[in-house]
């Protein structure tokens, strides 16, 4: 039996430093722009969303050890590009201008984003 592969690739429309609005999880309403994305995994890392934080162990260096904060990744299903027209996330749609060339549109307002 053929077990159908899931392409994230091509429905991949976020990218770099877009606006996007959590809309699952513990920062759920939350506006961020995107930092980094991992296409494979479809993971997106979103400032200041989802943050892990490390206790880092003391070591000779840093005697008294100490406490990081990094961005951790937030699945791509759990994000909407945020229309700002709108004032809220927005599914994409896309359309092509006279020149042929791809746009993302607001499926709402149709703004290009
Ligand atoms: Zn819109």
């Amino acid at each position: 039996m053929k077990t159908q592969q899931k392409a994230p690739i091509k429905t991949f429309r976020l990218k770099k430093n877009d606006t996007v609005q959590i809309i699952a999880g513990r920062d759920k309403g939350k506006l961020g722009k995107i930092l980094e994305i991992n296409k494979e995994k479809g993971r997106v890392y979103v400032e200041g969303i989802n943050y892990l934080t490390y206790c880092e162990r003391p070591t000779q260096q840093n005697p008294k050890g100490s406490i990081s904060k990094k961005e951790g990744s937030v699945s791509v299903s759990n994000m909407l590009l945020y229309c700002p027209k709108c004032d809220k996330g927005v599914r994409i749609g896309n359309k092509k201008t006279a020149e042929g060339l791809k746009n993302r549109v607001c499926t709402i307002c149709g703004d290009i984003i």
